[in-house]
């Protein structure tokens, strides 16, 4: 289907970006992926309802989260520098045109490059904002679906980690933790400026979301979070999928709420209660707050991933 070789992480064999901006792939009609369709969680398929106004929030020379809408919000992420503009994910589709005014009013040299950190909706609704002969990188599991996001795009779609230098930065796109939110999870890594675009792997103000339905399961959630805790430095900064950035320690804080959740509700079924009499019994009471920062994704949501996960174990 193409015969770009894909850069292993053991193999430190950095690819530009003029390289595989040049490349065509055929990815419309070969595709086996099996996430064709959008039936992932409700969260993801919500349209802004708020105010079209983007929250931007510059980190540094380099990058700016745009946070769109105000309020219950999707990030997506931008890096810029002398080669050009690179965006991790990219919004809904319904404000394409705020995001490509808030990148030209930081860098107007239009967008070269688009990540998606995974297929939903809210995370590459506005891939348009590509400019033209742009590349879109995803995992291979999206590829039809990235295709039709930008039919005049070059996609890359990776099926295992993939490093790429642009801007000065070796961009380091990671598969090491599938199935944790959806079956097209990829972590962004910029090493030498100590930031990760999780994805929603993680979700700073929000009970973790885990697409079961998609093959996702609560047991892979947790050992991605075990891995951005463990293997990055510690003053790393961490750019959720939704919500504001975090550190470590707040992710290590993070954390320690979702195992003791996951806990209880584990303790619950081993009692051999059901998934209605646990959500009705309200026993995640303590950490309600956290099932409040999506609309239609509650407490008794975060039960039912736990529970699907691990029932029969
Ligand atoms: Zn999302």
């Amino acid at each position: 289907m193409w015969n770009l070789s894909i850069t292993s992480f053991k193999q430190i064999t950095a690819f530009s970006i003029f390289l595989f901006s040049l490349l065509i792939f055929n990815c419309s009609e070969n595709s086996n992926s099996p996430s064709g369709n959008d039936d992932s969680r409700p969260i993801d398929e919500e349209p802004p309802t708020n105010e079209n106004v983007i929250q931007v929030n510059k980190l540094n020379d380099h990058f700016t989260i745009f946070s769109e809408p105000i309020g219950t919000s999707v990030n997506a992420t931008l890096f810029s520098g002398s080669e050009g503009n690179l965006m991790i994910d990219t919004g809904y589709d319904t404000m394409v045109g705020e995001l490509r005014d808030s990148i030209n009013g930081i860098n107007p040299v239009g967008v070269q490059f688009i990540i998606n950190t995974h297929t939903d909706t809210d995370h590459r609704g506005g891939n348009n904002v590509l400019s033209g002969g742009g590349t879109i990188l995803g995992h291979v599991n999206g590829e039809l679906v990235y295709q039709n996001s930008n039919p005049g795009a070059d996609v890359l779609a990776i099926d295992r980690s993939y490093i790429f230098n642009f801007n000065g930065e070796s961009i380091r796109c990671l598969l090491r933790t599938n199935n944790g939110h959806t079956e097209s999870d990829i972590i962004v890594y910029f090493p030498e400026s100590k930031i990760i675009c999780t994805g929603d792997l993680y979700i700073s103000e929000s009970f973790p979301s885990v697409s079961f339905a998609r093959g996702a399961t609560v047991q892979a959630h947790l050992m991605t979070l075990n891995y951005l805790i463990n293997y990055f430095p510690d003053d790393i900064t961490y750019i959720p999928g939704h919500g504001r950035p975090s550190t470590k320690e707040e992710l290590t804080a993070y954390y320690s709420m979702v195992e003791a959740t996951v806990e209880i509700v584990r303790n619950e079924m081993a009692t051999g209660r059901s998934l209605e009499d646990i959500q009705r019994s309200n026993v995640l009471a303590e950490w309600n707050s956290w099932g409040t920062y999506f609309v239609d994704y509650n407490t008794n949501s975060w039960i039912r991933q736990i529970y699907l996960s691990y029932y029969g174990l």
